[in-house]
This record gives structure tokens, C-alpha cells and sequence, in this order.
């Protein structure tokens, strides 16, 4: 599942070549991937254009020029937005398999936009839990109301954590992985924070020390810092243009390394389940 370093990855990607273009066609293969009326979302795209792109959590929001309204990506668990031309892909994104990318709609293409200038984007989905949304400006408060703060924004700060975490029963990475107490985090980074945090996944949050919580701040951040820089992780066929790939996937250090020698200690790296998810971390580095 994209998580925040790969949709602010697909983000910027996007915005440097969709803005500004008009939107010349709109097809649903899908309805349900589209959580409008079928007609609204059609009449309200065609002829518009994005002018902005921005995130929020998970969230992707593209600003339309006309209609004072955004429409909302989600890309869930196998989500993938593909933007390309006749033979060039010049985005893409997403967890699935290399040849479901392409510039023709393919057999899990939900919605294929068309630009004026010839250029496509695609909403591929295979698992289906993704969407696109229209919503006017002033219903954005009330679709952002269960979203955490930005993990790298200030209010994600100590007083802020300790005050969610101090009494809360649940485990630390159950915690880590609720988008209402904090926006961005899924699997791939839980593990990693609690690991260079020291801290085993599924401690109760509120047996945490203050220390604790301290490290566990300062550790989400610096590590979304770089995996945004790495351009995200999960995306094993995501190229650009320029055929970049995400590549912090060899930075993890835990997550997927099961069976590995960890990089810290003489030890190996464990996998169990904490939070209904696969959870990696070390039993000697973690406490
Ligand atoms: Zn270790």
C-alpha cells in the first residue's frame, strides 16, 4: 500500500505534467470507483483542468480550475495512478504487477482521463478498495475530518503523542498505523520507526516512556524525510520518465528482512503479527 513518502512521491511526479491541461475525455469502466453519480463526475471533469496537486495522509487532492471542487485519489491497497502518452510512461505508481502498466486501459483500469494534448491518466485498481472522489471546496473540512495530523508537519509533536498515547490501550504500532492519531504511516514505516526507535510493535502504548515517545517523533520523521528523498518504497515497477524507481527499499531495515541478520546486532530479524499486520523487528534491538 502506497503510504505517504510514495503518494508525495506520485504528487509531485504528476503535478510537474498534468497541470493546466484540459481534460478532453472521461471514461468509468468502474462505477464504483467513483464515488460520485456516474454523470456529475463526467461533466464536472470534462473541460476542466487541475491546476494544483496537494496530499494530505494517504490523500491525494487535485485542485480543478473550474467548479471550485478537488478531486480526491485514494489509492489504498493497489491503487495506481499512470500517466503516459502513446509510447512513454511518464508516471506511474501503485503495487501490482509489471505488464498492468501501459498506456491503453487495461484489464483493472477503472478510469482513464484524457488530456487535450494527448496524454492520458489512468486509475488502475486491482483490489478495488481505491477511489476517486469530486467534492466541492467547502465539503473538504468534512472529508479531512478523521486525518491526523502530517507527520512531518508541527503539530505532530510530543504534547500532541503523549496526550494520544498516555492512556491508550492499545499496542504502540496499532497506534502508529491509526490515520485519526496520525495521517500517513501504514506498515512499511510503523515497522521501521519502532525499530530505530528501540521499541517492540506491540507494547502497549501506554507503557511507553516519555523518551520513548520523544524517539518515536523524531524517528518518523527523519525517515519519511528520506524515503521521500528515495522517492517511497512500495513501488516495485514505479518509473518515471527518466525510469527512476523507488528505491528506499534498500534502506529498510527490517520490514521484508525476515530471516536476515539485522544490521544492528548479532541477531535476526523476527516477523510476527501486531495489528492484523505482518510486523518485522528485532528482539534484541527492540524493548
Ligand atoms: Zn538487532
Amino acid at each position: 500500500m502506497p503510504e505517504l513518502p510514495e503518494v508525495e512521491t506520485i504528487k509531485s511526479d504528476l503535478g510537474a505534467m498534468i497541470l493546466n491541461i484540459k481534460i478532453s475525455g472521461v471514461k468509468i469502466f468502474r462505477d464504483k470507483s467513483v464515488k460520485n453519480r456516474k454523470e456529475d463526475f463526467v461533466r464536472i471533469l470534462k473541460g476542466n483542468e487541475i491546476t494544483e496537486i496537494e496530499r494530505r495522509g494517504k490523500l491525494l487532492m487535485m485542485r480543478l480550475k473550474k467548479d471550485d471542487s478537488f478531486l480526491l485519489v485514494h489509492l489504498r491497497m493497489t491503487g495506481q495512478l499512470v500517466f503516459c502518452d502513446k509510447d512513454k510512461l511518464l508516471a506511474g505508481g501503485g503495487h501490482s504487477d509489471k505488464d498492468k502498466i501501459g498506456c491503453l486501459p487495461g484489464k483493472h483500469t477503472r478510469v482513464h482521463l484524457e488530456f487535450a494534448n494527448g496524454k492520458n491518466l489512468f486509475f488502475n485498481d486491482q483490489r478495488v478498495f481505491g477511489y476517486l472522489k469530486i467534492v466541492k471546496k467547502s465539503e473538504l473540512p468534512e472529508e479531512l475530518k478523521n486525518f491526523g495530523p502530517e507527520p512531518l508537519g508541527d503539530d505532530f509533536n510530543f504534547d500532541y503523542f503523549w496526550q494520544k498515547i498516555r492512556k491508550r490501550k492499545a499496542s504502540i504500532k496499532a497506534v502508529l498505523l491509526d490515520q485519526k492519531i496520525i495521517a500517513g504511516i501504514g506498515n512499511i514505516y510503523a515497522d521501521e520507526v519502532l525499530f530505530a526507535s528501540g521499541i517492540l510493535p506491540w507494547r502497549t502504548a501506554s507503557s511507553l516512556k516519555r523518551i520513548e515517545a520523544e524517539k518515536i517523533i523524531k524517528n518518523t520523521k527523519i525517515i519519511l524525510k528520506k524515503a521521500i528523498k528515495s522517492r517511497g518504497t512500495t513501488f516495485n515497477n514505479y518509473v518515471d520518465g527518466h525510469g527512476r524507481k523507488g528505491n528506499f527499499v534498500s534502506k529498510l531495515k527490517v520490514y521484508g528482512r525476515a530471516g536476515e541478520k539485522c544490521f544492528s546486532c548479532e541477531g535476526v530479524v523476527k516477523k510476527t503479527r501486531t495489528a492484523q499486520r505482518g510486523t518485522h523487528y528485532c528482539g534484541k534491538c527492540q524493548r
